[in-house]
C-alpha cells in the first residue's frame, strides 16, 4: 500500500512538501505510517495571508460568531472521531488515552464555545477589569479594553496530545480574533493532519483563519513581527532555542512557552497504609505512569512519602505495576501502550540510566526488557526509589518523559514543600490528605512553584478530575522551568492573543469605541417597554424610564411584619439616629428591590422568560419613610446560550427625588433571542 502523504494547508490550498518526504514510523511496530514535508512553502506568504486575509476576516466576526464557529469545529470533530481512533494507537496510545486526546481536543473547543457565548460579549472588543474616575466630576474616565493582535499565532506542539495540543491553543486563539499557523510535532503530525482536516471540511473558518506546516518551519521565525505570538509546547531546550531566536527578541514577539515539568505528588503526613488517602495515592500514581505511557506533561514524576510509609508505598506501587498488561493498544486488554517511537523510548532509557547515577535506584521494572510488539516502542514502567532526595539532584531535574516515576520521603510539611519546590516550577502538584491543617500549611508554601494543585481525600477523590487533566476552565501552565507561562483559565486564555490598551476619554466615547453600554454613557429611551422585545431587537443603551412612587413607613412595617426582617434600622426610630449611618428608620434595601421590579417589570408573557439573578448590588443613599424612587432599566449586554435562550444584563439605577443614587445594580435575566 502506497504510504499516506501528509499536506499543509497553506494560503487556503492543501500542499504537499518539495522533494523527499520524511517517513513517520507506526509506535506499534515500526512501519511507515504516513511520509511528511514542507520544504518549499513560502513561510513569509503564509504570515502575510494569515496577517492580511484571516485576520481582517475573524475581527469583523463578534466574538459570539467566533464562539458558534467553535461549536461547530468541535461537533464535526466529535462526529468523526472514529477516523482519528483508527490512527490513534500508531501513536502508542490505547483508546482510554486516546480519549483525552481526542474527545477532550473536542470537548475544549466546545468548552471555549460555551465560554464565549456565556461570559464574553457579542462585540469585537473586551472591556478589561473597570472602569476608573480620573477627574473630580464625572464625564472623563479610564478603562483598559483588548482588541485581537493583527498578527498570526503561531502554535508548535508537542507530539504527545495531536489533536488536544493542537485544539488547546486553536481554540483561545480563534475566539480572540486571531488566525493561526499550526505546526505539529512530525512524530504525530498524522493524527492533527486529520483532525485539522476534519475542521477546514466543516467550511466555516473563514480564508486565512487557520494553516497547518507538516514539518519544519523553514525561515518563518525571520519573517514575524511585533504583532504575531508564538505558543510553543516541548521541551526547555527548544523553548530556550525559540524565545531566544534574534526577531523574537528583536521585535518583542510574544512567546508562550509551555516546557517539560518535574511534577510531584504528595501522601500527606496523615495518610497512613490503611486510610483511604494512601490507596488513593498509589492507584493515581500508578495511573499517571501509565497513562499515555507516561508522555504526559503533568505526569508525577516525583512521589513524595512520608518516610515511616515509603516501604508500604513502594510495595503497595509494585503490586499494582506487575498486575498491568503491556502490549498492542489496539487490544482491548492493553493497559499499558507504547512510547510514541523507538528513539523516544531510547531517551526514556537514557534518562532512567542518569536518575540511577544521579542517586536514585530502581525498584520495579527493567528499561531494556523486551516487552511489546516486535519492533514496537514499549517499555516497562519503572518505579525508582530515591532515599536521600536531598542528594540525588537529578531526580528533581531530569525528566524521563515516559511510564516513570520516582517514590522518595520526607520529614516534616516543611521538608516535603521544599522538595516540592525543587522541581523549579512545575504544571501540576496533588496532594492526598485530609488533614486541613496539614494541607493549608503546604498549599501556602508550596502554590508559587506550582500552576495547578489539587488536593483531593476520601471526600472528593470520586469527583476528582484527576491529577494530570488540564481543564479549560483552568490555567494550564506554570512558572520557571515549566515555561513561566499560561495557557487556558477560561478567558484568561484569550489574553496573549489580544493587546489590551488603556482609553482615557467620556463613557459616552467608551461605550461608542467598546459597541457596549459602559456607566455614565448615554441612554436611549426605549420606544416600547424593552421586556417586550427579543435580543435580536435591543439595542444596547436601550432604557426603559419608570414613574416614582413614595415609600412610607406603612410600607416598611408591613414589609417587615411579612418577611419578619425587624432590624432597628427599620423598626426602631431611637436606635435608628444612633447609628453612625442613618437620620432614623429606613426602608428595607429588599423592600426597595422589590418595589423597584413593581416599578420596571412588564408583567405579560413575554421575551424575558426568568429573573435569574442580581450581580453588583450596592445601596448607596437610605430610602427615608416618605421618600419617592424611581427607576432606569438599560440594557447592558446580550449573550446568546442556545438557539433557544440567552442571558441579558440590565444596568438598572433606582434615584431618590432628589435624583441621588439610591441603589444601582446589574439584573440578569433568561431571555427569547
Ligand atoms: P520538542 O522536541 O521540544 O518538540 C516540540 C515541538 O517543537 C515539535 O513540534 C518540534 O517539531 C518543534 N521544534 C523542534 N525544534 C524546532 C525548531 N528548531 N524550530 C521550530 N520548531 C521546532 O519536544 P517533544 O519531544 O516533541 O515533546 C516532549 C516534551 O514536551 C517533554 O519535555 C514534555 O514535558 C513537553 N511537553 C510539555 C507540555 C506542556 O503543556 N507544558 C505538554 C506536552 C509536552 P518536530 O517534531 O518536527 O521536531
Amino acid at each position: 500500500m502506497k504510504t499516506p502523504e501528509l499536506l499543509n494547508y497553506a494560503r487556503d490550498e492543501w500542499t504537499r512538501g518539495a522533494g523527499d518526504l520524511r517517513a513517520i514510523p507506526s509506535a506499534i511496530d515500526g512501519s511507515t505510517i504516513a511520509a511528511t514535508g514542507s520544504d518549499g512553502l513560502d513561510f513569509a506568504a503564509m504570515l502575510a495571508h494569515a496577517r492580511d486575509v484571516g485576520g481582517p476576516a475573524l475581527r469583523k466576526m463578534t466574538f459570539h460568531e467566533r464562539a458558534w464557529m467553535l461549536k461547530t469545529l468541535g461537533l464535526a470533530i466529535m462526529e468523526r472521531k472514529e477516523e482519528l481512533y483508527a490512527l490513534n494507537p500508531h501513536s502508542g496510545a490505547t483508546r482510554k488515552d486516546g480519549w483525552i486526546d481526542i474527545d477532550g481536543g473536542a470537548l475544549t473547543l466546545l468548552s471555549y464555545s460555551s465560554t464565549g457565548r456565556k461570559k464574553l460579549p457579542d462585540a469585537h472588543v473586551l472591556l478589561d477589569g473597570e472602569q476608573e474616575p480620573l477627574a473630580k466630576e464625572p464625564g472623563f474616565v479610564g478603562q483598559h479594553i483588548m482588541t485581537p493582535k493583527q498578527g498570526a499565532a503561531v502554535h508548535i506542539n508537542a507530539f504527545n496530545f495531536p489533536v488536544w495540543g493542537m485544539l488547546e491553543k486553536v481554540a483561545p486563539t480563534l475566539l480572540a480574533g486571531m488566525p493561526c499557523i499550526v505546526k505539529p510535532a512530525t512524530a504525530t503530525a498524522y493524527l492533527a493532519e486529520a483532525a485539522f482536516r476534519i475542521m477546514i471540511e466543516t467550511g466555516v473558518l473563514p480564508e486565512g483563519a487557520v494553516q497547518l506546516i507538516v514539518g519544519g518551519v523553514g525561515d518563518l521565525f525571520e519573517h514575524l513581527g511585533g504583532q504575531d505570538v508564538v505558543s510553543f509546547t516541548g521541551s526547555a531546550q527548544t523553548a530556550n532555542k525559540l524565545k531566544n531566536h534574534p526577531t523574537v527578541l528583536e521585535e518583542s514577539v510574544t512567546f508562550v512557552a509551555e516546557q517539560d515539568s518535574l511534577n510531584a505528588s504528595v501522601l500527606g503526613p496523615d495518610a497512613g497504609p490503611d486510610s483511604p488517602e494512601f490507596t488513593l495515592f498509589v492507584d493515581e500514581v500508578v495511573r499517571e505512569m501509565t497513562v499515555k505511557a507516561g508522555q504526559k506533561c503533568t505526569a508525577i514524576r516525583r512521589a513524595l512519602v512520608p518516610e515511616a510509609q515509603l516501604d508500604a508505598v513502594e510495595k503497595a506501587m509494585n503490586e499494582r505495576l506487575s498486575a498491568l498488561t503491556i502490549g498492542d493498544p489496539r487490544e482491548k486488554e492493553t493497559q499499558l501502550g507504547a512510547l510514541v517511537s523507538c528513539s523516544q523510548r531510547d531517551d526514556v532509557r537514557a534518562k532512567i540510566a542518569e536518575l540511577t547515577r544521579g542517586g536514585a535506584r530502581i525498584v520495579y521494572g527493567d528499561p531494556d526488557a523486551d516487552v511489546g510488539t516486535e519492533g514496537g516502542a514499549f517499555i516497562t514502567p519503572c518505579l525508582l526509589r530515591a532515599d536521600d532526595p536531598w542528594s540525588a539532584d537529578a531526580v528533581h531535574d531530569v525528566e524521563a518523559f515516559g511510564p516513570v516515576a520516582t517514590i522518595m520521603p520526607y520529614k516534616d510539611v516543611d521538608d516535603a514543600i521544599a522538595l516540592a519546590n525543587r522541581g523549579m516550577g512545575s504544571l501540576a502538584l496533588s496532594m492526598f490528605s485530609h488533614d486541613e491543617a496539614a494541607a493549608a500549611t503546604f498549599v501556602r508554601g508550596a502554590a508559587a512553584f506550582h500552576g495547578r494543585m489539587l488536593v483531593i481525600n476520601r471526600d472528593n477523590a470520586k469527583l476528582s478530575t484527576g491529577h494530570g487533566s488540564p481543564l479549560p476552565v483552568l490555567v494550564h501552565g506554570g512558572p520557571g522551568r515549566a515555561g513561566g507561562s499560561e495557557e487556558m483559565g477560561g478567558v484568561r486564555g484569550l489574553h496573549h492573543y489580544m493587546q489590551r490598551t488603556a482609553i482615557q476619554s467620556t463613557p459616552a466615547m467608551i461605550a461608542a469605541i467598546s459597541g457596549q453600554y459602559v456607566a455614565g454613557a448615554p441612554k436611549h429611551e426605549s420606544p416600547v417597554h424593552p421586556f417586550r422585545l427579543k435580543m435580536s431587537e435591543m439595542e444596547l443603551g436601550q432604557t426603559f424610564f419608570s414613574k416614582s412612587r413614595t415609600v412610607n413607613l406603612e410600607d416598611i412595617e408591613r414589609f417587615a411584619r411579612f418577611t419578619g426582617d425587624t432590624f432597628y434600622a427599620h423598626m426602631d426610630e431611637e436606635a435608628a439616629k444612633a447609628s453612625p449611618i442613618f437620620e432614623g428608620r429606613v426602608a428595607h434595601g429588599y423592600l426597595i428591590l422589590s418595589f423597584a421590579a413593581g416599578l420596571f417589570v412588564d408583567p405579560e408573557p413575554g421575551p424575558v422568560l426568568a429573573n435569574t439573578g442580581i450581580e453588583d448590588l450596592k445601596f448607596l443613599t437610605p430610602l427615608y419613610p416618605g421618600d419617592s424612587m424611581r427607576v432606569e432599566i438599560t440594557v447592558k449586554s446580550k449573550s446568546i446560550k442556545s438557539e433557544e435562550t440567552g442571558v441579558v444584563k440590565w444596568a438598572v439605577e433606582i434615584f431618590n427625588q432628589d435624583e441621588e443614587l439610591v441603589a444601582t445594580y446589574t439584573l440578569l435575566t433568561e431571555n427569547t433571542p
